[in-house]
């Protein structure tokens, strides 16, 4: 098993010494548990891609903190950047831009740009901090493919052969849902995944925002139809479609609804909440207790909207059913 650390100045320490080691940490952000390594540090960079199974072409955020740190890995940070930083930062949305030529390509899967994200986690900060300001490369503390973990208890059922593993406890996640990625480096900025920092909030900063459907984002690797997945086979169902949809199973199934009353036996109800940001906070610790179950399926009903917070909801949702 990995050992589970309290969040104290010794164990940021140790974390902080693992890390110039060339090793390894998984450590909570306000999106999600992140598994970290040095940016400069290839080492710690395959590590990072070896306990995650990822592919080498899928490439990692760098988590830095504040826009003076990221300046020094890209090279085209431009007034865009200063005000999205400035008003958002620290906080859930990543920036892609070009990176600087001494940033290894494997810390970024090969590709010309790099994500960069300032967290606002208190103890994400306190362990970049203890670094003095080097960049974190860090995707989600998940095996690749799997569901993000939001506690520190999922990043200790994934990677539970690896005993090596720190994994830094700093409670649950606050958002519970990966960052927004916005993708600055083209012609025009680009949304590559939907956050809790809306597309309706960057179209306010930026003006013009392109935001391209699932199917066409497989374009930047992650961003794959199915992904964010539980292990048993999921399914949507329309808003207020539950009762219709367990009616034609014969298996017992899992239901993540918002009315749980309309979940009969043999089936088993996960209530889900109606406001958009607890939701998202609930949402990848209920798909993980659904696969526990045992159930032959699991379904889904959709939320009643898809415009704000929900449309990172939906697009976790229809990955998570693909
Ligand atoms: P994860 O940290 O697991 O949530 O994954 C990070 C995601 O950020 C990747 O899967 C990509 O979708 C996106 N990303 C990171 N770096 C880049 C990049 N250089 N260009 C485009 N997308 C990126
Ligand atoms: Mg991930």
């Amino acid at each position: 098993m990995p050992s589970v650390l309290e969040p104290s100045n010794v164990s940021l320490k140790v974390a902080a010494q693992a890390l110039r080691e060339g090793r390894a940490v998984a450590f909570p952000t306000e999106t999600v548990y992140g598994l970290g390594a040095l940016t400069l540090d290839p080492r710690g960079i395959s590590e990072v891609y070896r306990l995650k199974w990822r592919p080498s072409n899928n490439p990692l955020i760098a988590h830095v903190l504040d826009g003076r740190a990221a300046r020094a890995l890209v090279d085209d940070w431009d007034p865009r950047c200063d005000e999205l930083s400035s008003r958002l930062w620290p906080g859930p949305l990543t920036l892609v831009l070009r990176r600087r030529p001494g940033v290894p390509a494997e810390a970024v899967g090969g590709r010309d740009t790099i994500a960069v994200r300032s967290p606002s986690h208190p103890v994400a900060r306190r362990l970049l901090e203890e670094l003095g300001g080097a960049a974190i490369s860090a995707p989600s503390a998940n095996r690749s493919g799997h569901v993000s973990p939001t506690v520190a208890r999922h990043v200790v059922e994934d990677f539970a052969s690896e005993r090596d593993l720190i994994v830094i406890d700093g409670g649950r996640s606050e958002f519970g849902l990966e960052s927004t990625v916005l993708d600055l480096s083209g012609r025009r900025p680009v949304l590559l995944r939907p956050g809790t920092v809306t597309l309706e909030s960057l179209r306010s900063i930026l003006g013009e925002v392109d935001a391209p459907t699932i199917t066409e984002q497989g374009a930047s690797p992650g961003t794959a139809a199915r992904h964010y997945a539980p292990r048993t086979p999921a399914a949507r169902v329309p808003t207020s479609g539950v009762s219709a949809a367990l009616a034609k199973e014969q298996r017992p199934c899992a239901v993540l609804c918002f009315d749980p009353a309309q979940v009969p036996a043999p089936h088993t109800a996960i209530g889900m909440p109606r406001d958009a940001r607890l939701y998202a906070s609930a949402l990848y610790d209920a798909l993980r207790s659904a696969d526990t179950l045992g159930c032959a399926r699991i379904l889904v009903e959709m939320p009643p909207s898809s415009d704000g917070l929900w449309r990172a909801v939906v697009d976790r949702l229809t990955r998570a059913t693909a």
